[in-house]
């Protein structure tokens, strides 16, 4: 912690929305300004030999001592996202996808074995199949759906992370998460989630998850300006591995993506209040419609995994799939995409404006069936209006015909 101010105890009885204004602030006031300020550097000068050896040995505890340790900017955003999250301690890195790969690295060494699911976000499925693979940890791609005497089944003595992602990217499988942690810690795993999707409507440290991963650069920073990831723990144990992982790794962000991370958080809450209604609005309109088999979106009751979400989660992304029915080819589907005009066509989510993605071909899927049946294509809704995206998608989908 800064030593200008101390953090106020965590009042887990107000609303997300007023933690979210109030959290990271303590220690970052400059000459009363209400925000941090940014602050750049790598060198942090001491006042004296002794003081540098002293603060040395603390590195890992929110003290500047050097760039890479970081500064109030990093402290403040740690400390926002420990409160999304409900964790003890957060480290801050560049991206999303060092999130994933920084705790990965630090639980698992050659000769190791994790269980992953088969719906696992691409670039991390890329790091098991490529780098781990080739350091000798062995990755077996499990079902999302798995129950929890199916993953114990799967556990071997050298099984030292069972990872997780609810809802799977691009297929939106909701997992058991406390059966997951159960038979992880059964056998001696360590339980990682990929929380991007759940973000504020998941708790990962109440549902057994060990380590928390978030892709910031989706609704926390919001405005499709900056990537940011973080890992975030709920022991001591815990926070040393991983953070002298990610630190023997050289990860760092930049201040000036953080404040945008800061930023970001501080209109957060209204934003995913925003989203995730006009996300659901879309969403059971496109259900509605001839051309569409089904919608992949755990809030809708239609959903195979909607008991789970409602279960463990209190809210939704405005990230879901549509599969389109068997008779649409893909060139049907790829020029009913291209005529919208207020989706773009592009990766990320969580900005402020909406996305439209196909994704048959585009995904990986080695343990289970890829073929969900027809053509699918990934939305996000943003800002806008439902009533002007749906009228968009209206038009569009009117081209398709039958
Ligand atoms: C986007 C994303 C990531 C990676 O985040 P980047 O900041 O783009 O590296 C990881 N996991 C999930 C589920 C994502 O959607």
């Amino acid at each position: 912690m800064p030593d200008d101010a101390a953090t106020p105890p965590r009042n887990t009885k107000q609303g997300f929305a007023t933690r979210m204004s109030h959290a990271g602030r303590a220690g970052t006031h400059a000459h009363g300004f209400v925000n941090p300020a940014v602050h750049r550097g790598s060198t942090v000068l001491y006042p004296n030999v002794q003081a540098r050896k002293d603060l040395g040995a603390k590195r890992f505890d929110q003290v500047m001592t050097y760039g890479t340790a970081g500064g109030p900017t990093h402290y403040a955003l740690e400390d926002v996202v420990a409160e999304i999250e409900g964790g003890t301690r957060t480290m801050i890195v560049g991206t999303g996808l060092a999130a994933v790969a920084v705790p990965l690295l630090a639980y698992l060494k050659a000769g190791d074995h994790c269980l992953v699911p088969d719906s696992v976000y691409g670039p991390a499925r890329n790091l098991c199949e490529g780098l781990m693979k080739g350091w000798n940890i062995e990755t077996t791609f499990y079902s999302p759906t798995i129950d929890e005497a199916g993953i114990a089944a799967l556990m071997r003595p050298n099984t030292k992370v069972v990872y997780a992602e609810s809802p799977g990217s691009h297929t939106f499988e909701m997992q058991d998460i406390p059966a997951l942690a159960r038979a992880a810690h059964a056998g001696g795993a360590k339980l990682l989630m990929d929380n991007t999707w759940g973000l504020k409507h998941f708790r990962p440290f109440e549902h057994g998850v060990d380590v928390s991963i978030q892709a910031l650069t989706k609704y926390l920073v919001g405005h499709s300006d900056a990537l940011l990831g973080s890992i975030t723990v709920n022991t001591e144990e815990d926070w040393l591995i991983v953070r002298g992982a990610g630190s023997a790794m050289g990860h760092y962000a930049s201040p000036d993506d953080v404040w945008l991370g800061l930023r970001g958080a501080r209109t957060m809450a209204v934003r995913m209040v925003r989203q995730e209604q006009s996300g659901i609005e879309v969403a059971e309109w496109f259900e509605a419609q001839p051309q569409v088999l089904a919608v992949m979106h755990p809030a809708l009751p239609s959903h195979p995994g909607h008991a789970l979400w409602k279960r463990d989660f209190t809210g939704a992304a405005s990230l879901f799939g549509v599969v389109f029915k068997p008779e649409f080819s893909e060139a049907e589907v790829w020029a009913m995409v291209d005529s919208l005009s207020l989706f773009g066509i592009g990766a990320s989510w969580g900005g402020y404006e909406s996305l439209a993605l196909p994704t048959t071909g585009f995904v990986t899927r080695t343990a289970t069936n890829p073929d969900a049946g027809g053509m699918m294509v990934r939305f996000h809704v943003g800002l806008e209006d439902p009533a002007d995206l749906i009228a968009d998608l209206g038009a569009a989908m009117a081209r398709m015909g039958r």
